[in-house]
């Protein structure tokens, strides 16, 4: 249920209402907004909610029921925007955010020229796995600990946060002493264990969209992490599987205005898997800007070709200057802004 406090409503009385509602056995969560304070009343029975009559109460004006699955993450709960501040960049409102650097992270002096790429560039945040997802235990499986130092190096000499991929619940404290952003990757969108792991974490997510995962699976996802107290969710779609054969996934743009529109965290798009293939990338980087994204994340080497992880799908300094520019330019078509990254030039 949600307790929506009318405009101008005194501290006094939300306080009340809160007193009241956990007294009540439920859980409660606070959303502040510019106009109004809503009142989440989450787990708890219904009914006993119910005889409290608080719609009588002074300075409540509705009381409703949320209707969907998902709870903090909806709108409903929260009507505006979430901001999420990483490094120099607020993601989730007028600025586009964008996230640059190899699939994974191969070598220091690699990720260090790798960086110093996309940060001249215009890139806001570094991209690069340590720990990596592969199909194949005999493929190439990230560095560990040893590529996290790398990323770390990376960000004091670019100036760029870093977002890294968590695979393991035994490894998330590890990598949150080293990444600005944890990732979960597609595979473990549904592992609840490290989702609930990530919202203990004192980091924000970037949580991918399961390659089969439906809309309200990945805002239910979402909720995971959110429900340990952790607000600070980015979505990214990167495609999805179908009977397609001729792309790697099918990057689901309806995803992005669907998810905007039931939840208040932002969403980016990453083109690379969403399609698999290079040459397809730039444009589908600029069909996510025009899409009402919130950023973008995409796989960038300095020469692609000898990328040891995704290298089909890895876009090279041309292309990713293109890119920047493009976006750059659909951006301003719709009054949003690429903001100059914050990178300090070392
Ligand atoms: C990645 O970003 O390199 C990655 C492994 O992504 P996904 O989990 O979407 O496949
Ligand atoms: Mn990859």
């Amino acid at each position: 249920m949600i307790i929506v406090m009318r405009k101008g409503a005194t501290e006094a009385q939300v306080n009340d209402i809160v007193e009241r509602v956990r007294a009540a056995g439920f859980g409660v969560h606070l959303s502040q907004g510019e106009e109004r304070t809503i009142i989440g009343a989450i787990g708890g029975d219904r009914a006993v909610l119910a005889d409290l009559n608080l719609e009588a109460a002074p300075g409540v004006e509705r009381v409703t029921p949320i209707s969907k699955p998902y709870k903090l993450a909806s709108r409903d709960f929260h009507p505006e925007d979430t901001l999420i501040r990483i490094g120099g960049t607020t993601v989730g409102g007028n600025d586009f955010w964008v996230v640059a650097g190899p699939c994974s992270v191969e070598g220091r002096e690699l990720l260090l020229e790798a960086a110093r790429l996309v940060r001249d560039g215009g890139a806001h945040a570094l991209r690069a796995g340590a720990f990596k997802p592969r199909t194949s235990p005999y493929s190439f499986q990230g560095l560990g600990e040893e590529g996290l130092k790398y990323l770390a190096e990376a960000r004091a000499v670019t100036g760029l946060p870093v977002v890294t991929e968590v695979m393991d619940t035994r490894d998330v404290e590890l990598v949150a002493e080293y990444a600005d952003v944890l990732q979960i990757g597609t595979r473990n969108m549904q592992n609840f264990s490290l989702l609930r792991e990530v919202g203990r974490a004192n980091r924000p997510v970037l949580l991918k969209r399961g390659m089969s995962a439906t809309i309200e699976e990945w805002l239910m996802a979402a909720e995971y992490v959110m429900s340990e107290g952790n607000h600070q969710v980015i979505l990214c779609e990167r495609g999805v599987r179908t009977f397609e054969t001729a792309t790697r996934n099918t990057l689901d743009l309806s995803a992005v205005v669907v998810a905007k529109s039931l939840t208040h965290l932002p969403v980016v798009v990453d083109p690379s898997h969403g399609v698999g293939r290079r040459d397809f990338v730039v444009a589908l980087a600029r069909a996510a800007a025009a899409a009402g994204a919130d950023g973008i994340l995409v796989e960038v080497h300095p020469r692609p070709d000898e990328a040891k992880s995704d290298a089909a799908q890895t876009i090279g300094p041309a292309a990713f200057h293109q890119m920047m520019h493009d976006v750059a330019a659909i951006l301003q078509v719709l009054g949003r802004r690429l903001p100059a990254a914050a990178a300090v030039h070392v």
